[in-house]
């Protein structure tokens, strides 16, 4: 249980006593209204008769055997068509004196005071023993205006009759039959009446206020259940009213054909609001769609009967408004009980809400037939079952209002929160996005780094690779590829700058008989020496050794004139010539020739022609006897 439904059930406790507390203090207030009424209950014994048939009148009601009437000292004969005929001998009646018919709803009020005719007064056409003195004619269904006293209720002044009065009384009504009869002086009635007025004045004022809080309610906070509440407490206030006759008296006095029906219309109207204020502030159409449907056909069934009354009979109407109600009480109290056991608290109070006025109801019913007798009158217990039931209504409303704005409130707390989660959730992803773009770009980052590296080995190794293509590997010169590439570049460059490019073949003599003589072997190291005989000999950085194959080489000696070649060649002659190369304990001795020319490259490809001619050159030099130079120039 969260903290909220916990004050709430607090609250409830202390809001039920409340509640027993305004009860306790109105059944002491009618309790002690109700012992002044109860002295005032005429001593005398009333006799009864009812007129099935409806066909007897002054004239021959006194032709009934006495035997018919009955004694009855409880003047409430139900729902009945029949005409009600009350007999009683009042002992000494005073002036002073008024009677009161203690129910404001009977249709026709006949009243006569007749006094026993003695021998003086024969009147020989007459066939009663009874001299009228006097006759009044009363009821609801006659004008307010024509009661012999205004009042809320039936009162009749008595006559002097210091040696007893007889009292006849015919009843006649549409709705419930009823005519409690009380005596009173005068002077008693006005005490009692001030005590009366007291009470109800409070009654009135109580619903009135809680009608226009509702409405005062409804106006500020928009909730429908308010302005069906207001109704209710209204139209219930209306057919208490209705009821003790106070409508007829300070609202429709103009008009009996109102007054006639205004029970009823009360009534209906009362019990459609109910209906319709319950389904919702125990939220039947959520809760449980089967009871919502019940209660809107009884909806229906009360807002047709407020119509039906204005144009049914009240007899008629009044007798299905009991019907209603003893099918609908108990279904609504059902429901209510149901969901009260299911923990609402709204129900709870709902649910006593009717079962205080449905005991109310029932005790006063018991009374009105005497099954008990209770020191209070019963309309007036009625009236605190309505106004502990508005009490407790009233409970139900608001706390339903509060769950409302609770719910309203924490739907609210969670669309905030779940804004906020949504934020947050936004907040993370755009913090992961940025760490993942972070991570990507050191991870692009080490990677690009790798790759680099990779790259830098890679091109390592083909420079290495490059290098070992274009490397000879026995005498570690450049060889004939590196040679054919390198002089393009430096045709190229001759061209441009219009130098002279020297070009020269070498090729060692008789080297067949180095290796035919001394093996493969001692042919390789004299390579090798060879070679680096005329490595030290290359003193310029352009100039270019390189191993043209076998036992030839070439030479590339930029920016070199003929005569400058022809001094390079000269000298690697010499140098080979003194050169001996001690191997595998033999001292080999060989001599090189070679064909030289330079030229400064005017056209492509005059390189290819310059080394044919070179070795053209080379040719020559073996023809004319070996170890000797052949130098020319092209043009
Ligand atoms: P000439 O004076 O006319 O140049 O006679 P030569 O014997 O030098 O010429 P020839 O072209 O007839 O023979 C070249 C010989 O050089 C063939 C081969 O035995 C030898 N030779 C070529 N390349 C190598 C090599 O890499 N190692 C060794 N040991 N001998 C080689
Ligand atoms: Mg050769
Ligand atoms: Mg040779």
């Amino acid at each position: 249980m969260s903290n909220a439904e916990r004050g709430l059930s607090y609250n409830s406790y202390w809001l039920a006593v409340l509640v027993a507390g305004f009860t306790a203090l109105m059944l002491y207030m009618v309790t002690s209204l109700g012992r002044d009424i109860e002295k005032h209950a005429l001593e005398q014994p009333i006799y009864h008769f009812a007129d099935l048939l409806n066909e007897q009148t002054i004239n021959t009601i006194d032709q009934i055997e006495s035997a018919v009437w009955v004694k009855n000292n409880n003047q409430n004969f139900g729902l009945t068509d029949a005409s009600q005929w009350l007999k009683v001998d009042l002992p000494n009646t005073q002036n002073s004196q008024v009677l009161e018919v203690d129910y404001a709803m009977i249709d026709s009020i006949q009243l006569w005071f007749r006094r026993k005719n003695d021998n003086s007064d024969y009147h020989p056409n007459s066939d009663s023993d009874y001299r009228i003195v006097e006759y009044f004619n009363l009821g609801d269904g006659l004008k307010f205006s024509e009661r012999p006293i205004i009042h809320d209720k039936f009162l009749i002044p008595l006559p002097d009759a210091p040696e007893g009065i007889q009292l006849l009384l015919r009843l006649q009504s549409d709705g419930p039959v009823k005519a409690p009869l009380k005596l009173w002086y005068k002077q008693d009635y006005i005490v009692y009446t001030a005590s009366h007025r007291l009470f109800m004045g409070l009654f009135f004022g109580y619903m009135l206020a809680m009608g226009i809080i509702a409405l005062f309610l409804f106006v500020t906070t928009r909730n429908v259940s308010f302005i069906y509440y207001a109704a209710y407490v209204f139209s219930f206030g209306l057919l208490i009213g209705a009821i003790h006759g106070l409508g007829y008296r300070f609202i429709w006095p103009q008009s009996p054909w109102f007054e006639e029906r205004a029970a009823a219309i009360f009534a209906f109207t009362m019990m459609s609001f109910v209906l319709l204020f319950s389904s919702q502030i125990l939220e039947l159409k959520t809760q449980s769609p089967k009871y919502y449907l019940v209660f809107k056909v009884f909806f229906i069934i009360y807002a047709l009967g407020t119509v039906c009354s204005l144009f049914v009979a009240y007899a008629i109407m009044i007798k299905l408004l009991l019907l209603l109600l003893l099918f609908s009480i108990p279904v609504i109290l059902l429901v209510s009980l149901t969901l009260a056991v299911k923990g609402s608290d709204i129900a709870k109070f709902f649910s006593a809400a009717w079962v205080v006025l449905l005991f109310s109801g029932l005790t006063a019913s018991a009374d009105n037939f005497h099954w008990i007798n209770l020191p209070i009158d019963s309309s007036y217990l009625l009236m605190v079952g309505a106004i502990t039931e508005t009490l407790l209504l009233a409970l139900a409303v608001a706390t339903s209002y509060s769950v409302q704005r609770r719910e309203v409130k924490k739907a609210h707390r969670e669309a905030t929160e779940n804004e906020l989660h949504a934020m947050r959730a936004q907040d993370d992803v755009l913090a992961l996005q940025k760490q993942a773009q972070i991570s990507l770009e050191e991870q692009v980052m080490s990677r690009t780094q790798e790759f680099e590296g990779a790259l830098a080995g890679l091109s390592k190794v083909h420079d290495e690779l490059q290098g070992m293509s274009e490397t000879d590997t026995l005498t570690g010169l450049t060889n004939r590829r590196f040679f054919e590439k390198h002089i393009v570049a430096e045709a190229a460059r001759s061209r441009r700058e219009k130098q002279p490019l020297a070009v020269a073949l070498l090729d060692i003599d008789n080297f067949k008989n180095v290796n035919d003589s001394y093996g493969h072997q001692c042919g390789d190291d004299c390579l090798i020496a060879f070679a680096n005989a005329l490595k030290k000999i290359i003193k310029r950085p352009g100039d270019s050794l390189s191993r043209y194959g076998g036992e030839e080489f070439v030479i590339l000696l930029p920016d070199t004139t003929i005569d400058g070649a022809n001094k390079v060649l000269e000298k690697f002659r010499l140098a080979v010539h003194s050169l001996v190369v001690e191997t595998q304990g033999q001292r080999i001795k060989f001599t090189v020739s070679a064909g030289v020319t330079s030229s400064v490259i005017v056209a492509d490809n005059e390189w290819d022609k310059m080394l044919a001619f070179a070795d053209k050159l080379l040719y020559q030099a073996k023809e004319a006897g070996r170890n000797c130079i052949k130098s020319g120039s092209l043009q």
